[in-house]
């Protein structure tokens, strides 16, 4: 990205976080180090596939302010979170950056996402962001990492259904499964009541929002954790797409 890049990138961003009503509560540094990650994001994306989009004012839009809109969703504010399928760390690399306080782990089957999201947290010397190399079904099972976290995120990683038995097992009782996905989720989210009461959980609400500066409209479907998660959950991978709950 060149200057006028980068300065059309933290212009967007500021008015976005605007927008949503979050001037407030984020930081100019936290701005600042999005437009960064933004950047480095894009840079990167040249050798190793991160992203399908490749114009940084899109990226700006499309997956900066997409993840921000989870702020006004939950507060995140010295709290836990494990993002599912982080990927390029969407959205919770994002929500660590907007949200320093935040103790974000990022868990994704490919490693190589997971080096190059270390190296992001290491240029902005942030502090509270783990990696963990595995697939969600298995990690699950970790006594580690089950029912450890507030929230669990994820974006774009499976239907509703498959995502809750990948997310839920991390959630503490109490907290919540915070799954990004479109507004015609509506059978989705009816299809996936009886998986998530299966697994301790319920829905909500959900959170219909537009991205500031395009007319896109997402949802956030909020699942509190009422009850654990029964340990026979999640099952292996094969069984999860053979026989979703
Ligand atoms: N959440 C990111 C986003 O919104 O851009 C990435 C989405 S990408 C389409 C899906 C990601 O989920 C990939 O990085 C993939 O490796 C990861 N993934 C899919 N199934 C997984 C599983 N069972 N356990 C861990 N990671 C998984």
């Amino acid at each position: 990205m060149d200057h006028e890049e980068i300065r059309a990138v933290s212009d967007i961003l500021r008015r976005g976080l605007e927008e949503y009503g979050l001037a407030g509560r984020v930081s100019p540094r936290a701005v600042q180090d999005l437009s960064i990650y933004c950047q480095m994001l894009l840079d990167k994306n040249r050798e190793m596939n991160l992203t399908a989009i490749t114009d940084p004012v899109d990226a700006a839009n499309l997956h900066m302010l997409d993840c921000a809109a989870l702020l006004n969703c939950a507060d995140f504010e010295h709290k836990s979170l494990i993002d599912v399928g982080t990927g390029a760390g969407f959205p919770g690399m994002v929500l660590k950056i907007l949200v320093p306080s935040l103790d974000v782990t990022l868990l994704d089957s490919l490693n190589k996402r997971l080096d190059w999201l270390a190296e992001v947290a290491g240029a902005l010397e942030l502090t509270g962001v783990h990696t963990v190399h595995g697939r969600a079904e298995e990690a699950g099972l970790d006594r580690l990492l089950r029912e450890r976290f507030d929230f669990a995120t994820a974006r774009a990683v499976a239907d509703l259904r498959v995502l809750s038995e990948l997310c839920l097992p991390f959630v503490k009782v109490g907290g919540r499964f915070l799954a990004m996905k479109s507004t015609g989720s509506d059978e989705e989210i009816e299809g996936a009541r009886a998986a998530i009461q299966t697994l301790g959980g319920r829905v909500e609400r959900s959170f219909d929002y537009t991205i500031p500066g395009t007319d896109v409209i997402h949802r956030v479907v909020v699942v509190e954790k009422t009850a654990p998660t029964p340990t026979n959950y999640p099952r292996r991978w094969a069984k999860i797409q053979k026989a979703p709950l």
